[in-house]
């Protein structure tokens, strides 16, 4: 047993603002660590962080350290990974929560295997077993058709948690915390890559991994127009359009909208499945959504078996009277 204590989130920030995200780890680890009776840390980096870090604590944190450097103005693996060892030697916590994001799924693996650990990748739940005080990992496994609970015998134990799945808790300005400076310690001239263009993804309304209701299509939508139709009632329910490889490699939607193992994951409150047969690979990118419902012509799809309410009919014709009938509900 090592003599690491704590949990340390990763506060991911996002042009100048702590993230969504931040707060929902933020949330699980202060459960986490008040289970273990330990103290919860974030740690902030960037070129400008300093001015978050109340919000961090404010968001459940005891203490923050912060690593501000001009040269950690963009997310870079190199000098990321390298602040992220330091902080991590010198808070040396039990347990490190990253977000699933690109920036985590970069950043977890490497720093496990710089500090001689591993990383459980997307977790879904996390609890803290009562007899072992070990970290218990929940990910969904078998492309979202199975879940299983893991436990990693070194320390830190490292984890990615998938986006919406945790808590935050209401921010509480009058919280005290400690705020801990940590100096990046970076040396230009070693940083291997460099940041040319950043190009923003242009989301018309709104992103697919903040949406509330995502309405997906698949290759039974047979065209571009069919999506015209999604994009209709989902602007009704202040949602998002989603949708299956197929649709995408055919180019009748982005491929910035694909949901699955090579797409987004999403966890809305409803999603609506529109003529997607249910591939493992398509669940395992909405199978968290709190409920589903499904329109396909074959009664023997796989989405039914995943799906909570299911249409079997051509979505021509259901999908028509479907949104008639929620255009009526929203109206009254
Ligand atoms: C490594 C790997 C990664 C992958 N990653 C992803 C991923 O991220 N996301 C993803 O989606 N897929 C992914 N795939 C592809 C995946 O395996 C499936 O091929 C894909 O999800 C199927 O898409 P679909 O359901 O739209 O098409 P299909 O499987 O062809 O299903 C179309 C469905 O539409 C129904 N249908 C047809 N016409 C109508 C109609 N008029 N009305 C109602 N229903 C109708 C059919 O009954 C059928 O069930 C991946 C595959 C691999 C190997």
């Amino acid at each position: 047993m090592s003599d690491n204590k704590g949990v340390l989130v990763y506060g991911e920030v996002i042009e100048g603002k702590l993230s969504g995200m931040a707060a929902e780890l933020l949330g699980c680890g202060r459960k986490l660590a008040d289970d273990l009776g330990q103290e919860l840390s974030a740690v902030l980096v960037g070129s400008e962080v300093s001015g978050l870090a109340q919000e961090a604590v404010a968001a459940g944190a005891d203490k923050v350290y912060v690593v501000e450097d001009s040269l950690l103005e963009d997310y870079q693996t190199d000098t990321y990974v390298s602040v992220m060892e330091k902080v991590a030697g010198q808070a040396m916590p039990q347990v490190i929560i990253l977000g699933q994001t690109s920036v985590g799924r970069d950043l977890a693996p490497r720093l496990a295997f710089r500090l001689g650990t591993a990383a459980t990748m997307d977790c879904v739940a996390l609890s803290i077993d009562p007899d072992s005080k070990r970290l218990q990992q929940t990910k969904p496994v078998y492309g979202g058709n199975a879940q299983a609970i893991y436990t990693t015998d070194t320390d830190p134990q490292i984890v990615t948690v998938r986006a919406k799945v945790m808590e935050p808790l209401a921010p509480d300005a009058g919280r005290k915390g400690e705020v801990i400076n940590v100096e990046a310690g970076l040396d230009a001239a070693a940083i291997k890559t460099t940041v040319l263009e950043k190009v923003k993804e242009e989301v018309e309304g709104i992103k697919l991994e903040d949406a509330v209701v995502v309405i997906s299509g698949g290759r039974g939508i047979g065209g571009a127009e069919g999506f015209a139709q999604l994009q209709e009632l989902a602007k009704l329910f202040k949602g998002a359009v989603g949708a299956s490889r197929p649709a995408c490699d055919n180019e009748w939607i982005p491929d910035t909208q694909q949901v699955g193992l090579t797409g987004k994951i999403v966890t809305p409150d409803l999603y609506i499945a529109v003529g997607i047969s249910g591939a493992s690979q398509h669940l395992a990118g909405c199978s968290s959504s709190k409920t589903m419902i499904a329109i396909n012509k074959d009664p023997e799809a796989n989405i039914f078996r995943e799906a909570q309410y299911g249409v079997v009919g051509d979505w021509k014709k259901v999908f028509p009277a479907f949104a008639e009938k929620v255009k009526e509900l929203l109206a009254g």
